[in-house]
This record gives C-alpha cells, structure tokens and sequence, in this order.
C-alpha cells in the first residue's frame, strides 16, 4: 500500500485541486481532503481538464451491481416475451445492455458513511451532493453536527442545488419519490434527521425547539429551482386538506406566492400541457406520497420517470445557460426493501429508460452525465441456472451438464430440504407484505410480479447491502471515473468538470 499512498500525495501535491470553495468548514474533513486528492491524482488522465456547461446526475436508489446484472436479463427477457418469441439479437438476455451500461467510464464507489458501514441513503446522497461523507440518516450536515447546527447555517456545508443556484445555473430535481424523501432533499436540505420531512407525526413536537426547518419547509424556502417534479403532496398541505402538516401551513400556496410566474401541477394531463419554454419554474407532485411502481401505475395520473426528465431537460435547456440537474430512480430501492424482485428491476428498466430519453436530448460534447446508486442491497443471483433461463424462475439443470441432483416432476432443481429455487434471492427480508392494496408473498409463482424471493433471514423491511456500487460516466470530466473511489469523490467530480473553484 505505501507506494500507492506516496503516488497519491505526489499527485496531490503536483496537481491543482479543482475543489469547490466550502462557505465551511467542509474543506477541513478529513472525507473531503481525501475525495480530493483521489481527484487530483486522476488529473493527469487524458480528458480528465475538459470542462461541462451541464451536468445531470442520475441516481438508482439501491440499484447495486447484482440489480444491474439482473435487470438486463429481464429487460431483454420482458421484450423477447412481448415479441412473442426471439427478436433479433436476443440470445437468452444475458448479452444485453441497460442504456448507461454503454457509457465509457465506469468506477467503483465505497459508500460506507462516517459511522456505518452499511449506509443508507441521506448520508450517501449528502456525501455526493456536498462532498464531504456524513452519518448514516443525515441530509446536509458535517459528521459531528447535530440539531443545534440549524442555528448556525453559514457552518453546515453547500449543497450542488445552493452551489449551482449560487452561480447562477439552474437547477433540477426529479425524482419518483417523495420529493423530501431522502435522495432528493440532499439537493438543497440541511436536517439532522431524514425523516423529518414536515412538520407532522414524524417530526417530534420537542423537536422542533431546535429550530430546524422541516425539508418540505426547506423546499419552498430554496429558491432558484427550475424544476421539481415528484410526489408527497402531503408533506406540503395541512391536515384535512390533503396534507399530514399540523401547523396549518399551505406550502403550496406559499410557493405560489412567492413564484406569481411558476407554475404548480398535481396531474398528468396539466403536467403534459405544459410547455417548457414558458417562463417561471415547475412544481409538480404527482401523488400524496411516493409515486406508485411503474407497474402499478396509472399513467393518466402520474408520468413516468422517463417523462419528467425529459421535461426537466427541455425546461432547463429552454431557460439557456448552464444546469445542474438530478434525477432519482427512488422506488428500485423500495421494491428491495419488499424482497420484491419483479418490481426493483421493473424500476431499474424504466430508470434507464429515462437515462436513454435523456442521453438523446443533450449535446455529449458540453453535458457530463453521471449514473451511480447510493447503495446496494443484499440481493443474490445464485445457482448455475443454464443460458436463457428466467431470471424470475427456478433454477434447472443445464441440459447435458453433470451434477444435476434432485429435481421436481417440472424439472426444476431441488435444495436439500426438497425446494425448488428460485436464481434471485435475499439474505433477509419479510415472508408476506401489504403493498397498493395487494398482499405480495413468498407463496405465490416465482415469475408472479407479486413474488416475494427467499430470504435467509426473516426481518420487516429487507436492507442495504455494503457491497460497493458503480458510477457510469459519459460527457467532459468522465476520465475522471476510474478506479475505485470514494463516494463523495463524486462530487469533486463533478465540481471539478464544472470548474467551480
Ligand atoms: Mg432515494
Ligand atoms: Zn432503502
């Protein structure tokens, strides 16, 4: 290791650091220091000064790299069953490619936080959007700040939305979840805890002497969003109206208020009809909560993800200048949290079917596009399934392979207790779960959407997963991907593309 460690502070040393100027103290952590110099020492790669006008930041929620792998043998699978037989190409699935897997850079990223080695998502999000890693359930702070840091904001570090604002770029948010939900909120929240998305049950009364502002609060109050399209209505209206807040407040007539030009939609149709040249930012909160799973959605309430990206794009393409855009796959990570397979890499096609729309719309030579995940989860592809076989199925024989072992009247491989098994799997997770009205189970058929995988362990909620994740990269500043890095490495990347100093 010491030659290695000798290399990077020579390249530390010799090489300018293209960090952004902290308003903190962020610059001084120790998760800082080191993001910057893994940077540095990649500045002597071919391409790694080009320079972006835009960057879009693409963020699959739990999309770990077994997500990855399955969800291209089931895209080309769901596409070989709609045609009804073999299109061409289609050699079983395992040849295919999602979109952003045909990017050119790729990197490996260590997403641990500061005090976990399993993250979750608000300190994985914080850790790319502010450069500096944090606690694991924390938006927006350093390590070490808690709920008295809100009284003392000139010390909490900058997020990509307020530095992209403060320079006058504009600036997106797109996601299929709550827009306070975690991922999201790391764009432009600073709060000690993540679930204190509003003021309502699950911010404590006593809490809120502190003085932090609720994220939804923080939302209305971050002014110089062109574009915010999600779901959780309800963290912005009051009850009886709506909403889940207990102190009476309308956030969306406020935010209307404040913006006489924006414009501020809860449905497809008006979603639909608006223009993307016509002045003033967007709101649009397509749900109460978190949008509905691709496949249980009913696309005349709600649009897609690849829909609202594309939006985003042409609206913030439309205002001209520079933009920093975010776009979250939030729900692969909920249909995890289910051991519900079906629907993580339902989610994980439609996210990269909006990286697709995307990647058409924008010019590669000034755009720099970024897809990672902020985690992974503890999902297995297992057994020695042969070529072609479902990725949803049982595990069979490979036909004239050797050790073929107990198998049931269908052909299906079975484990010692006389199971057939299924190749996708879980360390843990629940045996049943109530999800949009519909109980989904480990009883039902493997290839039904509603299975839910085995599991080792049986928790409430499956979990993350510490394995690292990949960043995809394509645009000015992709040289820079490379290697294994630190996750808040991504956003001196993208600092450094933009040339902030
Ligand atoms: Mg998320
Ligand atoms: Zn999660």
């Amino acid at each position: 290791m010491r030659p290695l460690i000798i290399a990077l502070l020579a390249a530390t040393l010799a090489a300018p650091l293209a960090a952004a100027a902290p308003r903190t103290a962020a610059s001084a952590e120790p998760s800082w220091k080191k993001a910057a110099a893994e940077i540095a020492a990649r500045k002597a790669t071919p391409g790694a000064d080009a320079r972006a006008k835009n960057v879009i930041l693409f963020i699959g929620d739990g999309m770990g790299i077994t997500t990855v792998t399955a969800a291209r043998i089931f895209e080309a699978q769901q596409r070989a069953k709609a045609a009804g037989g073999k299109p061409a190409g289609f050699e079983g699935g395992e040849e295919n490619l999602l979109s952003f897997e045909q990017f050119p850079a790729r990197a490996l990223v260590k997403t641990y936080n500061t005090n976990a080695q399993v993250p979750d998502s608000a300190g994985t999000a914080s850790a790319i959007t502010t450069g500096t890693k944090t606690g694991i359930g924390v938006l927006g702070m350093l390590p070490g700040q808690g709920p008295e840091a809100c009284a003392t904001p000139e010390k909490l570090p900058a997020t990509l939305g307020e530095l992209a604002r403060d320079r006058g770029l504009g600036v997106g948010i797109v996601t299929t979840t709550r827009i306070t939900h975690a991922t999201p909120a790391a764009m432009f929240a600073h709060e000690p805890f993540r679930d204190w998305e509003a003021y309502d049950r699950d911010y404590p009364s006593d809490a809120r002497k502190s003085g932090c502002r609720d994220i939804a609060d923080q939302l209305i109050r971050f002014r110089g969003a062109d574009v915010v399209l999600g779901g959780g209505l309800q963290k912005f209206r009051p009850e009886g109206r709506g909403g889940t807040r207990d102190d009476g407040r309308d956030l969306i007539a406020e935010w209307q208020t404040a913006n006489p030009q924006g414009r501020f939609v809860d449905g497809a149709a008006a979603f639909r009809a608006l223009k993307p040249a016509d002045r003033g930012p967007v709101f649009g909160l397509f749900n109460a909560n978190h949008l509905d799973f691709s496949f249980d959605a009913d696309r005349a309430k709600e649009p897609s993800l690849a829909e609202m990206a594309t939006f985003a794009v042409r609206k913030l393409q439309a205002k001209g200048g520079g933009y920093v855009l975010m776009v979250e796959g939030g729900r692969i990570d909920h249909a995890h949290h289910l051991s519900n397979a079906y629907r993580a890499l339902d989610e994980t096609v439609e996210f990269a079917r909006a990286i697709e729309a995307v990647t058409k719309l924008v010019d590669p030579r000034d755009t720099l596009i970024l897809v990672t995940a902020d985690h992974s989860h503890v999902f297995t592809m297992a057994g020695y399934p042969p070529r072609g076989n479902d990725i949803l199925g049982f595990l069979r024989p490979i036909p004239g392979g050797e050790g073929r072992g107990a198998q049931d009247a269908q052909g299906n491989m079975l484990d010692q207790l006389g199971r057939p098994v299924p190749t996708l799997g879980y360390a843990n997770g629940p045996l049943e779960v109530r999800a949009g009205g519909k109980t989904l189970s480990s009883t039902k058929a493997p290839t039904d959407p509603d299975y839910l995988q085995p599991k080792t362990f049986l928790f409430g909620s499956e979990t993350h997963g510490g394995d690292d994740v990949a960043l995809y990269g394509i645009g000015p500043g992709s040289a820079l991907v490379s290697g294994t890095l630190e996750q808040n490495s991504i956003f001196h990347i993208m600092v450094s593309a933009l040339g902030w100093r």
